[in-house]
């Protein structure tokens, strides 16, 4: 198996530093007190494997994901094992809080939760009945604080893109969090090409179709070929696309050593040419994918 360099797969980000190609998702962490220890246990664990990047939201456990992740990266830090600029951590706001104050003290209770005094990345969950501009408002404002790194949005199409950019400091949006894998190809009719045009990364969730392709047997063949699985495969197919981030969701520690280790797999051109073929990229226009 071939080595990436992995310095050279970051994803550049418009204005200037760059963020891994791979984090970890936590949707359904937190959300029981029996499993908090191990979650914590866990993401702790991904930081000793290398994850950098976490993403969670307020909906997640409604805040215990983003709990769990605080208690987990406080520790670490305190352990002296890693760096909190090294770390990056992505969270979302519902959109009924996104409103221009509402925004600003739904980031001020994640903040809490996750113990920090920075959000790197803070993300509109989805569109909701709050204008854009009212919430890019609050964001920005939370950039001035110093509150947020940066902020993005999530779901969003390209009409949706193409609104948030005639809004006065709509062009700021740093990323677009949507639905990606080798089995949910609709975005790369329109949306991916409009992203790359306005360098804006795409971060797939549901990389690896919530667990479907870690078992699609049309990926056996390719995997066993290349020393890989085919969870890694489908991660492998995502980073060398290019600007894309993927933040497979795991809860078991080989999961997360597995889905890590999809960043030493590289795909030839006779790989990528069978999972086309496997996988059509789309011939029409399709409505986004969402869970
Ligand atoms: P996913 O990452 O595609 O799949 C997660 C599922 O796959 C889990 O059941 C996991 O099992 C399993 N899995 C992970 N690695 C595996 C491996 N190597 N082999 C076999 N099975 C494996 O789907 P997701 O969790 O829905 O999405 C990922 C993240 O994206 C979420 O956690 C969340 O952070 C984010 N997300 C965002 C939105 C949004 O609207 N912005 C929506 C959905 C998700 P175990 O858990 O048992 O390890």
């Amino acid at each position: 198996m071939a080595t990436t360099d992995l310095r050279r797969s970051r994803v550049a980000l418009h204005d200037g530093p760059s963020i891994p190609p791979l984090g970890l998702g936590t949707w359904r962490y937190g959300e029981s007190a029996r499993s908090r220890a191990d979650e914590v246990a866990l993401i702790r664990k991904a930081i000793d494997i290398g994850y950098r990047l976490f993403d969670t939201a307020e909906m997640y456990g409604e805040g215990g994901s983003e709990s769990v992740i605080g208690q987990a990266v406080d520790e670490a830090l305190r352990a002296g094992d890693v760096a909190r600029q090294e770390l990056l951590i992505v969270s979302k706001v519902y959109p009924h809080n996104a409103s221009r104050d509402g925004a600003i003290a739904a980031c001020e209770r994640s903040l809490k939760r996750l113990r920090l005094d920075r959000i790197d990345l803070y993300l509109l969950h989805w569109r909701g009945r709050y204008r854009l501009a009212h919430t890019v408002e609050a964001f920005e404002t939370l950039v001035a604080k110093g509150r947020i790194g940066r902020w993005g949005v999530s779901n969003f199409d390209t009409d949706d893109l193409a609104e948030l950019w005639h809004v006065p400091d709509g062009s700021a949006c740093a990323i677009n969090q949507v639905y990606y894998s080798l089995s949910r190809r609709g975005i790369e009719f329109d949306l991916v090409a409009w992203q790359r045009a306005h360098s804006l990364p795409v971060m797939a969730y549901c990389p690896i179709d919530q667990g479907v392709l870690a078992n699609a047997a049309a990926l056996q063949p390719i995997a066993a070929r290349l020393g890989a699985t085919p969870a890694q495969v489908a991660l492998a197919w995502l980073r060398q696309r290019g600007g894309v981030i993927a933040i497979p969701k795991a809860a078991r520690e080989a999961h997360l050593r597995e889905n890590y280790a999809s960043l030493d797999v590289v795909l030839d051109p006779a790989a990528l040419h069978q999972l086309d073929a496997l996988f059509p990229p789309p011939q029409s226009k399709q409505r986004l994918a969402m869970t």
